[in-house]
């Protein structure tokens, strides 16, 4: 599973840690994120992430 890079803050979204504190369980890719699920340092939204190569 790829990490994601919120284009805002650098924050990035590792998929083997999940956002345990937002109720994203380690393991979930981030296509598979809520819709309404966003950057949990500076709001971003999804659209807003990279994939980091
Ligand atoms: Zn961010």
């Amino acid at each position: 599973m790829k990490k994601y890079e919120c284009t805002l803050c650098g924050y990035i979204y590792d998929p083997e840690v999940g956002d345990e504190d937002n109720g994203i369980e380690a393991g979930t890719a981030f296509e598979n994120l809520p819709e309404d699920w966003v950057c949990p340092l500076c709001g971003a939204e999804k659209s807003d992430f990279e994939p980091v190569e």
